[in-house]
């Protein structure tokens, strides 16, 4: 049987092969296992990269203490989406976290401010995205777990300070720094290119308050509004930032499907969240195995476009944001 591996894997087996580091080959195969597909045909290789990993972590353990490595972050996934803020020292990257979420990240007029990740839930209408504040870039330190946290999520919000002279010069420190760790930040979906992986991102020049910044916007639009999708805000006077709420979940390119047992009311309450294009078997494969093996149609409600409400659609039938569906099965 065919191990069928996705291009992410592949990309990351390249990354683990040109790897001198200890804990960062640990790292990556733990990434590697995390998304390897689980079936008859990746049990061996499975079995194998196991066992390199168990090798690697004891060889890890016989070091001096202070090649010692300390464990990830271990960041538990919550809510819709998994979104890392990243940049240059003192570009507002707390205050971003502390505006758009829950969270109290220490901000501060003097650089690294944030020593681990702080992590915050943004609510967006009916859901919450989760947003995580990283240690800054710069020129001499970039945080050995930050490679990781970039390529677990979903998308990267760049941050510009362009209240400062120097923005384009931080954000030309910060992308050859990820380069070194083999990340290069796109627009569009995430892509595997030879042993880089390509993260989606969109830059936020943040500060526009302050004098000049407005110049400096211009430069940077200049230079990067080819290569991203560029947001304006100031966490000082809030503007922009209702903007950026909605702009990151559409960028997400995410759906929310609510599910609705026969003869009673749709659950409202809590979406099943899927990517755009997703269709009902896709629906069904996230809900319950049941569902997914049994699946003979489902009917939609709240589509507004081509499906009348309580319309019978295959399972091919792709979904759109907020539909209501109610799975009917073989018996
Ligand atoms: P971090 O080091 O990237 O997390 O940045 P902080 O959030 O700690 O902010 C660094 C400094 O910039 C602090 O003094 C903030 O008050 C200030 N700051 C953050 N956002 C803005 C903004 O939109 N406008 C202005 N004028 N200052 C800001």
């Amino acid at each position: 049987m065919p191990a069928n591996l996705p291009p992410q894997y592949i990309a990351l087996k390249r990354q683990f092969e040109l790897s001198r580091d200890t804990d960062e080959k640990i790292e990556l195969l733990e990434e590697m296992i995390s998304i390897m597909p689980k079936h008859k045909g990746t049990n061996k290789l499975l079995g194998e990269v196991r066992s390199k990993l168990a090798r690697l972590r004891k060889e890890a353990l016989s070091k001096p203490s202070k090649h010692k490595r300390h464990d990830g972050y271990n960041i538990v996934r919550q809510g819709a989406a998994q979104v890392v803020l990243i940049g240059f020292p003192n570009v507002g990257k707390s205050s971003i976290l502390n505006s758009l979420t829950n969270a109290e990240a220490e901000v501060a007029p003097y650089p690294f401010t944030t020593g681990k990740p702080v992590i915050g839930m943004m609510p967006y209408e009916d859901i919450s995205i989760q947003l995580i504040d990283t240690p800054p870039i710069s020129e001499d330190f970039v945080d050995t777990h930050l490679p990781e946290l970039v390529r677990r999520a979903d998308l990267i919000l760049l941050i510009a300070d362009i209240g400062n002279d120097d923005a384009l010069e931080q954000i030309e420190i910060v992308m050859p720094k990820l380069l070194e760790s083999r990340i290069k930040l796109i627009s569009g979906e995430d892509q595997y290119e030879d042993e880089y992986i390509c993260k989606k991102t969109v830059l936020i020049a943040n500060k526009e308050d302050m004098e000049g910044s407005q110049e400096r916007l211009e430069i940077l639009k200049e230079l990067y509004s080819q290569r991203f999708p560029i947001f304006t805000i100031s966490t000082e006077t809030g503007k922009g930032l209702e903007d950026l709420k909605s702009q990151i979940f559409e960028i997400l390119n995410i759906i929310r499907i609510y599910t609705k047992a026969v003869g009673k009311k749709a659950d409202l309450i809590d979406p099943v969240i899927l990517k755009r294009g997703s269709t009902v078997l896709d629906a069904a494969a996230e809900i319950h195995k049941e569902f997914f093996e049994k699946l003979k149609f489902a009917k939609i409600w709240g589509d507004g476009k081509n499906v009348y409400d309580g319309q019978q659609v295959s399972r091919d039938h792709e979904l759109e944001d907020r539909n209501i569906v109610e799975f009917h099965i073989a018996d």
